[in-house]
């Protein structure tokens, strides 16, 4: 066949594209092959990725839960050790969040881990209790945490605590507080509830299947730093804003507790004036954080079992009551659950070394800080 000249030269033209695209096309490919060294992908998180649950050998655990507990942390020291008419009960009944950091390393090192308090006994189908022999990793010791007084009263932000908990632009638990400055900060390194989500986030076998701890709250200055008592000229926006909050808590291993509505010596309060007080907590702050079976007495002493009023807060659904002691003393009948929780603070530090010895040394938990007179 005879060409033109015109048609020639198209010919040549498309030859030319055909080889170019084929050898586009080659070049591509050897490019899409999978390489023997892998190329480096920016990381998406700020963080690693969290190391895989750890693999436990699992017993029934029929022994003593150690149980301890703390106030809202000493965010900061210089405005509790500032000798004025608080400095002294300060001292005794709190504790630093350096303190707290140290505690978790030693508790860590000793070998406890946190378990979620529940676990400690069956409610039985007649309604009565027993001990729960739950299983546990057979080289743990089992822990649980109390927190009182979540409510971050007026009197604490004067004193170094923080305002309230707040979720950080993670959408983690986190704490605002007013700085020495005077700035609001966003932070997570101030308050005991975000430090043992952290810790346990750096050490996963700090925690059987994700427990954290218990948050008991009063109710009668609103909850978790949100004024959502009944008088509170802000109550549903107030309520509104503490949802989120209760709500990541609970997703994140935290249960919680009944410390009363309004933080009286519960043996010095008659049956009418304890039934009132927990009408209210049920009514302002269980509305808000569900039913809950654990009650923690204000001031560490509560009720015998026999007593009246003991029955009523039962009737209420309260099963577990824990007080303040020395020793993680419990006591099972079928009615009630009584225990006791050892207190971390600076009574603890200061006076009980030896008895605490188990868990920590005070010596090297003790923050020097609460020896500083700040003017
Ligand atoms: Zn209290």
């Amino acid at each position: 066949m005879k060409l033109i000249r015109w048609q020639r030269k198209y010919l040549m033209q498309n030859i030319l594209i055909a080889i170019l695209l084929v050898a586009l096309f080659v070049l591509l490919s050897v490019h899409a092959i999978p390489r023997e060294t892998p190329v480096a992908v920016a990381p998406v998180e700020d963080e690693p990725a969290p190391p895989p649950p750890p693999v436990y050998e699992l017993a029934p655990f029929e022994g003593r839960v150690e149980h301890i507990f703390f106030h809202p942390l000493i965010a900061y020291p210089e405005r509790a050790f500032d000798g004025d008419y608080q400095a002294q009960g300060l001292d005794d009944y709190f504790v630093t969040a350096k303190e707290a950091n140290a505690l978790l390393d030693a508790l860590y090192e000793k070998g406890f881990m946190l378990v979620d308090i529940n676990k400690m006994f069956t409610v039985n189908e007649d309604g009565t209790l027993s001990q729960n022999a739950f299983l546990f990793p057979v080289n743990k010791k089992p822990l649980v945490i109390s927190l009182d007084d979540v409510n971050y009263y007026e009197y604490m932000l004067e004193h170094g605590m923080v305002s309230k908990l707040v979720l950080d632009s993670k959408g983690e638990i986190a704490t605002e507080s007013v700085n020495l400055a005077g700035e609001t900060e966003i932070r997570r390194d101030l308050e005991i509830i975000p430090i043992i989500d952290q810790f346990v986030k750096d050490h996963p076998d700090f925690s059987f299947e994700g427990a954290k701890g218990v948050v008991g709250l009063t109710g009668y200055e609103g909850i978790l730093g949100y004024r959502t008592h009944a008088d509170s000229p802000n109550r549903e926006s107030e309520i509104e804003a503490v949802k989120p909050i209760i709500n990541r808590l609970k997703e994140t291993g935290w249960t919680f507790a009944s410390h009363s509505y309004a933080h009286r010596n519960t043996p010095d309060l008659s049956y009418e004036v304890l039934l009132e007080d927990t009408r209210k907590w049920q009514a302002e702050v269980q509305s808000l954080i569900g039913p809950t079976p654990i009650y923690l007495y204000p001031y560490g002493s509560g009720l015998k079992v026999g007593d009246p009023r003991l029955s009523m807060l039962r009737e209420h659904g309260f099963m577990m009551f824990c007080h303040v002691g020395v020793e993680s003393y419990i006591k099972y009948t079928d009615s009630a659950i009584v225990l006791d929780r050892r207190h971390v603070d600076g009574i603890a530090f200061r006076q009980q070394r030896e008895l605490n010895l188990d868990l920590y040394d005070a010596d090297l938990i003790f923050d020097p800080v609460r020896d500083i007179l700040f003017e």
